[in-house]
């Protein structure tokens, strides 16, 4: 799993594979007709407050089972999703199953949000905003329980549309995460400006911090002057125990990883909650 971070040589890998495999057409292929059978699914990966491990919200991840019984992993084919003018729709049928997610939570009496990751191109969209509206309206679910995360790569494309409508989002009541951060090289006394709740910092810096003190430092300054300019900040990728207790030391506050939970189906994420998390 975790060579799937690990860059270039995943990259090269799965080029590779996927090519050997089908044939980029080929996945192309069959991407748009997953999409169109809506058979990609949404799995939802906890977020919990790391001082007592309690469920704060999910975040929605697609996953893709091929017809042949592989599973394809996002980062080879949102991608390809992006480049072909399917994402619009993959996003769209992730934020609805999130919202059926969270009123099945919601009758199970938690109620949490849950956070859709969204491609900038999409937001920036001018009838983003009428489609995202519309569809909570048809679930019956609050603008409230639904967060969105972008990368920080694109909030330094488009930077007044972005602006604008991040502004919107905000009078909207939902709340944007900015995902990956420290990975993007922009400021955060630039972000800061933006009309956005959360930091997300990019589990890389989580990885290293013990062994690179430089990273430690880095992760140290982000989280102190997340925490003073008022935004929530949550860490990414927390593996073991002793990863967690240095993020609290540090001033960290919630997090996310495979020591809490990995994404799960929607009826394992269930079975999850109610095994007492
Ligand atoms: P992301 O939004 O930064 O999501 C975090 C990734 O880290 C997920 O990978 C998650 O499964 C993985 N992860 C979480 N905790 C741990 C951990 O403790 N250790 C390790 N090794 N990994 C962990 P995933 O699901 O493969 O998704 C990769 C990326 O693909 C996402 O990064 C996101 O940028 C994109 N993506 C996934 N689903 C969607 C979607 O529905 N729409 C869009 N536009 N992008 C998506
Ligand atoms: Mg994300
Ligand atoms: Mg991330
Ligand atoms: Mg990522």
């Amino acid at each position: 799993e975790r060579a799937k971070y690990e860059g270039v040589s995943y990259l090269a890998f799965s080029e590779t594979l996927a090519t050997a495999m089908f044939g980029r057409y080929e996945l192309l292929k069959d991407l748009r007709e997953a999409i169109l059978n809506n058979d990609i699914v949404a799995y939802f990966q906890p977020k919990v407050s790391l001082k007592d491990n309690t469920l704060i919200g999910f975040e929605a991840l697609a996953r893709w089972t091929h017809k042949n019984g592989s599973s394809i992993p996002p980062d080879q084919f949102i991608v390809l999703a992006e480049n072909s003018g399917l994402i619009d729709k993959l996003d769209q049928q992730m934020l609805q199953q999130s919202c059926k997610a969270i009123n099945t939570l919601k009758s199970m009496g938690i109620h949490v949000p849950i956070s859709v990751n969204v491609a900038g191109n999409e937001i920036i969209r001018p009838n983003y905003f009428d489609q995202f509206k519309a569809l909570l309206e048809e679930e019956d679910v609050p603008n409230e329980m639904i967060e969105l995360e972008i990368t920080e790569s694109q909030f330094i494309k488009e930077k007044s549309t972005i602006n604008k409508h991040l502004s919107v989002l905000k009078t909207l009541g939902v709340r944007v995460n900015i995902d990956d951060f420290g990975t993007g090289y922009s400021s955060l006394a630039y972000l800061s400006t933006l009309s956005v709740s959360t930091i997300k910092i990019d589990h890389s810096f989580v990885w290293r911090m013990e062994e690179s003190e430089k990273d430690w430092q880095i992760l140290k300054m982000i989280i102190e002057l997340g925490n003073s300019l008022g935004l929530n900040v949550i860490a990414e990728g927390i593996e073991t125990e002793q990863q967690k207790e240095h993020l609290l030391a540090l001033g960290c506050g919630d997090g996310q990883g495979y020591l809490f939970a990995k994404p799960m189906s929607l009826e394992d994420t269930i079975n999850w909650i109610q095994s007492g998390l």
